[in-house]
């Protein structure tokens, strides 16, 4: 028989489950986008520290804003927020462990007072997003938030019941104003370049448009410290939940499972004090920015460097790629000649063992990550992640081959065709004009990249069109795999 995860029942399950006194456990985090990553990542930090017997002043009070997050306000609500973390190692053994970090969960459509009162509340002292890239709504060509969006326009109405993350957190802060309490700290934990400046830029042109006093204020008392995140979790599968009770015999509406591995380095920029987090892993430091340039030209551009090659050579997930010899030589070698060299100092890091664990994580079979996902809104992606580093590379005079033979394998898969003529699913905003553009290639085959809003003037310069018509080509003639050999020097 299965036991269904809730407080009365936790000293009945045979899986570890929260030794500290829940019950004793405060409010101080208020956090937006209660999903899978704030569940494996944040939540699973304050967990380990109130294990001993820290920060318990610190609990996490979830708040859902968009209307699929019912689903989760019932699951909390049913299991007084509790759920089991389960690392999945690549030798197939489970790690579960109740987490008890989170001990409130508002969602906002059902009472938007609560959630901010809760804010304006003196003892929140930080409120954090994981609410996804869009979440921060700022328009992608100009850079701007967006005001035209309609909920924003709504929330901005005088009178309105605030339903937008920014209605919610600047209607606290201004509360907050008013009643002579210091204002609490903006933590984003979004997967975005700088994105405690992105967030203090979109918060603070809501709070202009609402009121420009506000807006100073918030510009000049908020804190906003930017953090590099970092741990593999795919959304949850039935067969994940089944899992769950088959192995540890635990019914539970929402499980999370992720990578063992995980990273957060944050900067330690918090006006109303933060969690003793450096007592559990998390690295605390001045600047943020060599992490997550790290993070970004080292992880996230090579998860480009394997997906559409590996795609074309028929794989569809991600461990699969990184398991073969050939691939893994590329993405090192990506890492090695072309990545690594435009990285400054990353202080405490061994980028050896970094680059070698990259290749290990994506190598896990269990997490079952898929080529897809990485494929998804590449236009979004590559020109932040994969562009600066041949930009760099070209200015100080170094070879550009292996990620040109990336930008290439993705105006091959842009073609929407496989190699056995069947149709690839492009997801992308920008997927029709893409598509579009890559039909004209097997003529013009500089279509692609001299298409000036993503790659700025990249087609005007020898060092990197050379290697990639050369690739281009031979993705054409010979396909990935044969291209990739003679990439590597292996093939005929
Ligand atoms: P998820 O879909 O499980 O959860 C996303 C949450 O954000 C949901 O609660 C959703 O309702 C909320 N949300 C979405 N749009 C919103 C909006 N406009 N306003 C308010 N809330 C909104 O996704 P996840 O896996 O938890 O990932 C969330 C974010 O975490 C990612 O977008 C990324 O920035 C970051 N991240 C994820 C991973 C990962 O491996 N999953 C790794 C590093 C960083």
């Amino acid at each position: 028989a299965l036991t269904h995860l809730d407080s009365a029942h936790l000293g009945e399950l045979g899986v570890p489950v929260p030794r500290y006194d829940r019950s004793a456990v405060t409010t101080g985090i208020v956090h937006f986008g209660v999903g899978g990553f704030h569940r494996a990542h944040q939540a699973m930090y304050l967990d380990r520290l109130m294990e001993q017997g820290l920060a318990l002043d610190w609990g996490i009070c979830g708040v859902g804003v968009m209307p699929s997050d019912a689903r989760m306000r019932d699951a909390m609500a049913a299991q007084d927020c509790l759920y089991t973390l389960v690392l999945k190692d690549p030798d197939g053994s489970w790690t579960p462990k109740v987490v008890g970090s989170v001990v409130e969960y508002l969602f906002a459509p059902d009472d938007a007072e609560a959630v901010v009162e809760k804010m304006a509340d003196p003892a929140t002292r930080v409120v954090s997003l994981t609410v996804t890239e869009g979440g921060y709504n700022f328009s992608p060509v100009t850079g701007e938030f967006d005001a035209e969006n309609p909920a924003v326009v709504a929330d901005l109405r005088p009178g309105a019941v605030p339903a937008t993350v920014f209605g919610l957190v600047t209607e606290a802060l201004a509360r907050r104003r008013d009643r002579g309490q210091a204002p609490f700290t903006v933590m984003s934990c979004d997967n975005i370049p700088g994105n405690g400046h992105m967030a203090q830029q979109v918060f603070s042109a809501f709070a202009d448009l609402r009121d420009p006093e506000l807006g100073r204020w918030v510009r000049a008392e908020v804190s906003f410290p930017n953090s590099m995140v970092d741990r593999i979790t795919p959304v949850t599968t039935d067969d994940d939940k089944a899992q769950i009770a088959e192995r540890f015999g635990l019914d539970d509406a929402w499980p999370v499972v992720c990578e063992p591995f995980t990273q957060w380095v944050l900067e330690d920029r918090f006006t109303q004090g933060r969690p003793p987090l450096e007592e559990v892993g998390v690295q605390v430091v001045d600047d943020v920015e060599p992490y997550e340039l790290m993070k970004l030209r080292l992880l996230n551009a090579s998860h480009q460097a394997l997906c559409y090659l590996g795609y074309l050579a028929g794989f569809r997930l991600v461990h699969e790629v990184a398991q073969d010899p050939l691939f893994a030589r590329f993405l090192r070698a990506y890492m090695d000649d072309e990545g690594t060299p435009t990285l400054p100092p990353v202080p405490g890091m061994d980028l050896e063992v970094y680059k070698s664990e990259l290749i290990a994580r994506f190598s896990n079979d269990a997490v079952r990550d898929t080529v897809a996902r990485l494929c998804a809104e590449s236009s979004d992606r590559i020109p932040k992640w994969l562009l600066p580093v041949i930009r760099t590379n070209l200015a100080a005079g170094r070879s550009t081959r292996y990620a040109a033979a990336v930008v290439a394998s993705w105006a091959r898969y842009a073609e929407g065709v496989d190699e056995q003529g069947e149709p690839i699913e492009v997801v992308d905003r920008l997927a029709e004009e893409l598509t579009g553009i890559a039909a004209r290639q097997q003529e013009e085959p500089l279509a692609f990249v001299a298409n000036r809003r993503l790659f700025g003037d990249l087609a005007d310069e020898p060092g990197f069109t050379e290697p990639y018509l050369a690739v281009l080509g031979s993705l054409h003639e010979r396909g990935a795999r044969a291209t990739l050999e003679s990439l590597m020097g292996t093939g005929s």
